[in-house]
């Protein structure tokens, strides 16, 4: 799937994430924030201006989430910003829920905040035995690549197939390589590789 897919799932399946700032004692603080709409340029959000999330995010103007559901989940970290009531009545057109909670004209306590810069990721362990992986990125933000890879260096022994709980280790070449989508990034296959070839990235 590609990112907008991802932040369509987020959005109208997952919907409701743990949204981490820094809190003023320079700890990380959580809260559960309904992911309102999402487009191409970003995932949005609001909250109300007299909160003191309104203040970390107008400070900090960067936020952490993650959402899952049924074994799925979806983490996303990166930079937001504020675009006050533009899009306050699609919002709540759209999350109809958002008028019993601030009927009437009292939605002008709100303003809203797109998620327009970010990297995260997919990961989905519905089928323990055949767990995914992928990556999302919003605004043309870099993937940061993370993971295990195999070096030049491989003898093609097999000693990291034999301790991968996943099997996700491609042992018909060599060097052997690691598929991605399916890795834990648990280290078995580094811990016992002979020729210490096995390298962490991210
Ligand atoms: S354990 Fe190391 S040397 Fe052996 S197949 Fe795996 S990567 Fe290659
Ligand atoms: S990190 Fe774990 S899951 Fe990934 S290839 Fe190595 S042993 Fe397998």
């Amino acid at each position: 799937m590609d990112s907008k897919n991802y932040l369509k799932l987020l959005v109208e399946e997952f919907h409701s994430t743990t949204v981490a700032t820094i809190g003023a004692d320079g700890h990380p603080q959580t809260r559960v924030i309904d992911m309102m709409l999402w487009d191409k340029k970003g995932v949005y959000f609001l909250t109300a201006k007299g909160k003191e999330f309104y203040r970390q995010l107008m400070e900090q103007g960067y936020i952490a989430l993650s959402a899952v559901k049924d074994k799925r989940s979806i983490s996303l970290r990166g930079k937001i910003k504020n675009i006050g009531r533009k899009k306050l009545d699609e919002i709540f057109e759209k999350n109809p829920y958002m008028q019993g909670i601030y009927p009437g004209d009292t939605r002008s306590a709100l303003e809203v905040f797109c998620l327009y810069e970010a990297q995260g990721e997919y990961f989905d362990i519905s089928e323990p035995t055949h767990v995914t992986r992928d990556s999302i990125t919003i605004g043309g933000c870099d993937t940061v690549v993370s993971g295990y890879f195999v070096g030049k260096n491989c003898i093609g022994c097999k000693l990291c197939y034999s301790v991968c709980p996943q099997k996700c280790i491609d042992i018909s070449g060599k060097p052997v390589v690691i598929d991605q989508h399916r890795c834990l990034h648990c280290g078995r296959c580094a811990e016992i590789c002979p020729k210490q070839t096995i390298q962490k990235r991210g």
